[in-house]
Formats: C-alpha cells, sequence, structure tokens
C-alpha cells in the first residue's frame, strides 16, 4: 500500500510501544515489572464517576459545542484565574480529546509548511511527530543534564533563525520531571518577546509537584508575554483520568478559534459524557484525592530514587514534579557489554523481565524512563531486578 509521505517517517510512541509489549509478555504468563506507564495508577474519584453515570442517565449523550461545553469552559476560566492568576474569556479556551489532540491541533492550525518549532531535549516522544505531521521542521536544543534538562535563554536563541513560529515548555518535565523557576521562565520569555516567538507551555503535570517549588506559568508573567503563549493542560494526570480524554488549550482568541474550526471537522466535540465528568473534577470542592495521590508519588520518588543510585553506573537526578525518573544508564550499559542503552533496555526485559523507556525516544540516548506510577512493592522489586542485572552483566 502506498500511503501517505507524511506518515512514512512517522515513529509509534516508544512509552505505548513498551507498554504493550510488558502487556503482552504478561499475557504469555511472565513475571513482568512495567515502568512504562505514563499514568496514575489510582481509581478516577468516585465523584467524577457519579457525574458522568448522571450525565448518561439524563442523556446528555449527544454532539455538543465543538470547543465544549459553556460549563465546562467557565470552570476551566475559573481554574486558571484561582491556580494560576490567569483571566481568560470562554472564546479563548478550547475543550479538546486529551491534551495531545490540544497540541496536535495546536500545530495543525499554527504551522505552515518548513515553519519552526524549537523543541528542548529530553522531549516528551509526541512533540516532534505532531511537528511534523502538521508540515513543521521540530528543531531540538539539548538541555544538558548537568544544567538539571532545562534549556538556557542562550541556547534557545541560539537556535531561533528566521522560520522559528514557536517554542515548547513542558514544566513540569515528562521525561525528566524538572520544573522551571520564575525567573528562568522570565529569561526565556523574554528571548521569545524579542524574537516574537510563540510559546506553547505544556502543563499538564502541573499539580504533581514534590517540594516546595510552586509551579509558574510562563502566561503569567506579563501581559506580553501572555498574548504569545498557549497553554495546554487537562484533567487526565491531575485526576487519574487518563482515558475519558479531556484537556484543554488557553491562548489568543485568534487561535483558539482555528482550533475550534479544525476540531469541528475532526472530532467533532469531545465525549459528551467525559466533558460532565471533567466538571464535577474542577467543580467538586474539599476533594483529596489528589492530596493522596501525591503524598504516595512523593514517597515512591524518594525511595526509587535512592534504589536508582545505589545501583553502579547509574546516576539519577532528583526531579521536583510528574512522575518519572529519568536516569542516565550510559556507564551501566557500557559495564555490561552493551553499545547502547536501547539494547541494554531489550536485555533488561528480555532477562529480567524489567519494562523501562529507552531515553532515545525522548531524544536522550544515554537515559531511560521510569515511571514511578506504580505500586511501591513493585518498584522495589524493580530497582533490585535491575541491580541484579547490573552486577551479573559486569
Ligand atoms: N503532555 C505531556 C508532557 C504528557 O506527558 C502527556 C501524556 O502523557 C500529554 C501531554 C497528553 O495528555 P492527555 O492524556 O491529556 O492527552
Amino acid at each position: 500500500m502506498n500511503l501517505a509521505k507524511r506518515v512514512k517517517t512517522l515513529s509509534p510512541s516508544s512509552t505505548l510501544a513498551i507498554t504493550a509489549k510488558a502487556k503482552e509478555l504478561k499475557q504469555q504468563g511472565h513475571d513482568v515489572i512495567g515502568l512504562g506507564a505514563g499514568e496514575p495508577d489510582f481509581n478516577t474519584p468516585q465523584y467524577i464517576l457519579d457525574a458522568a453515570m448522571e450525565a448518561m442517565n439524563d442523556g446528555r449523550t449527544k454532539y455538543t459545542p465543538s470547543g465544549g461545553i459553556a460549563e465546562l469552559k467557565d470552570a476551566i476560566v475559573n481554574k486558571f484565574q484561582t491556580d494560576n492568576q490567569l483571566s481568560y474569556r470562554p472564546d479563548q479556551i478550547i475543550v479538546t480529546t486529551g491534551a495531545k489532540h490540544a497540541l496536535y491541533t495546536l500545530f495543525q492550525v499554527l504551522l505552515d509548511e518548513t515553519d519552526e518549532v524549537i523543541v528542548p531535549t529530553p522531549y516528551w516522544v509526541s512533540y516532534p511527530e505532531q511537528v511534523k505531521l502538521a508540515g513543521g521542521n521540530p528543531v531540538f536544543v539539548t538541555a544538558k543534564e548537568d544544567n538539571h534538562f532545562k534549556m538556557t535563554p542562550q541556547e534557545l536563541e541560539a537556535a531561533i533563525t528566521e522560520k522559528t513560529k514557536a517554542v515548547i515548555i513542558n514544566s513540569p518535565s515528562n521525561p525528566t520531571g524538572m520544573m522551571y523557576t520564575k525567573a528562568e521562565l522570565k529569561a526565556l520569555g523574554e528571548v521569545c518577546l524579542k524574537h516574537n516567538i510563540l510559546i506553547v507551555s505544556d502543563e499538564i503535570y502541573e499539580k504533581l509537584i514534590y517540594t516546595d517549588d510552586e509551579h509558574v506559568s510562563v502566561a503569567q508573567l506579563s501581559q506580553e508575554l501572555n498574548e504569545h503563549t498557549i497553554v495546554i493542560n487537562g484533567v487526565s494526570k491531575s485526576h487519574s483520568m487518563t482515558g475519558w480524554r479531556i484537556g484543554y488549550a488557553a491562548g489568543p482568541q485568534e487561535i483558539i478559534k482555528a482550533m475550534t474550526n479544525l476540531a469541528s471537522h475532526s472530532t467533532s466535540n469531545p465525549t459528551s459524557i467525559a466533558q460532565y465528568a471533567a466538571l464535577a473534577a474542577y467543580e467538586q470542592a474539599g476533594d483529596t484525592t489528589l492530596e493522596e495521590m501525591k503524598k504516595v508519588f512523593a514517597e515512591r520518588l524518594e525511595m526509587l530514587h535512592a534504589l536508582l543510585n545505589d545501583i553502579p553506573g547509574v546516576s539519577c537526578i532528583k526531579p521536583k514534579g510528574a512522575f518519572y525518573l529519568f536516569p542516565n544508564v550510559k556507564e551501566a550499559a557500557s559495564n555490561c557489554g552493551y553499545a547502547n542503552v536501547d539494547d541494554w533496555v531489550a536485555a533488561l526485559l528480555e532477562e529480567e523481565k524489567v519494562a523501562v523507556v529507552p531515553g532515545s525516544g525522548f531524544g536522550s540516548e544515554d537515559n531511560i524512563r521510569l515511571s514511578y506510577a506504580t505500586s511501591t512493592e513493585a518498584l522495589k522489586e524493580a530497582a533490585e531486578r535491575i541491580k541484579q542485572f547490573v552486577i551479573k552483566h559486569q
């Protein structure tokens, strides 16, 4: 079959691929520990399930406006005001089929052929592919591990050309868990304003921070930056609602309007029932689920971080948010006789039945990503298996 050029170079998501491989081995009866998951191992809170049931029973099961139901847009406007001191009008918000589709739609409406988008590396796997699908070119800027994987303003500026349309900022980050400070964001923002480029600020992990560091949105820092920023967020990670597929974008009305037009021809609307569920997620006061989830994640982070750093040839910076660790395993892989980390990861799955995601999928060949959104016992066991694997092969 002669498929379209645009999908010929498309790589499948490496995180979903490793999760599928781990599932397959499990089904064959192997005792596999999967650390590939990008989703909380908590159920969606009951009050959210109840709201969805109620919506279904009330017959709220029909098409909705393409950009989302008015009640949910209002709730998102309130969320931005309360959490981020950002004032948006409802016509500056679009509700989408997950944050992933907000980003996809955004790049579709922003990019013309050969337009460039700066993607700091390590990056979330879908950014480069989405940019390419929209006809654009991702331009990678390596954010150094020594600088906790944070891009500096100088590195950003050096990558800007006449074709640069936007830069992606993802804080807290998947895969590294790092966060930019307010001062760092301000400095990056100034470079963007100087060159008149847009900022795509992916804030999906906003609620999952385990230090005293405060989440800052670059859109908060000045009116001018606000006008140059599209904020991406959603309920997938904050409310353990990955399968419901509700995300959103907020930004300049012209961009949101174009995205809404495009959505009207692609998804029509995000699932009606899921929108009512997300509405409950934002409207319910006194929800303690997030706090409980954060407490468990924070404990797991402490534990796994220490266990990983105890493995010969493995070094791991301490993340501040999200639910991933991104250790450098180059030395461990080479001590084990593997030419690259990808092969080491494949052998680890084959021999020890531990599934981690190779850093190459995130543009960082020396690292691996482990998700701690899995039980504490499984994490302990996984760390032990990795250690034994490294010792055995040295
Ligand atoms: N952005 C980042 C950085 C992510 O890690 C993810 C999910 O893994 C998304 C966006 C997409 O979130 P959603 O499940 O709402 O599409």
